[in-house]
């Protein structure tokens, strides 16, 4: 299994940092955006409670956070 979150560039595991992730390797800085595994749609952050879950509003369906596909987007 590999880290939960790195770098996309340089795989290094990135360190969070005032609301994003950062590599300071690369000098850049991401977001973490979370793609539904059956439509690709992006997905909705949900926050309860301390726990996380998204949900697709094209499947109109919560996911768990271990179902959904994970990117990191570049910070402009
Ligand atoms: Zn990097
Ligand atoms: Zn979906």
């Amino acid at each position: 299994m590999s880290a939960e979150n790195t770098c996309p560039k340089c795989n290094k595991e990135l360190m969070w940092d005032a609301g994003s992730y950062r590599c300071d390797d690369c000098d850049a800085s991401y977001s973490k955006v979370a793609f539904c595994p059956k439509c690709d749609a992006e997905l909705e952050k949900l926050q309860a409670c301390g726990s996380v879950s998204y949900f697709c509003n094209s499947c109109n369906e919560m996911k768990s956070k271990s179902a959904v596909r994970v990117e990191f987007q570049i910070k402009g």
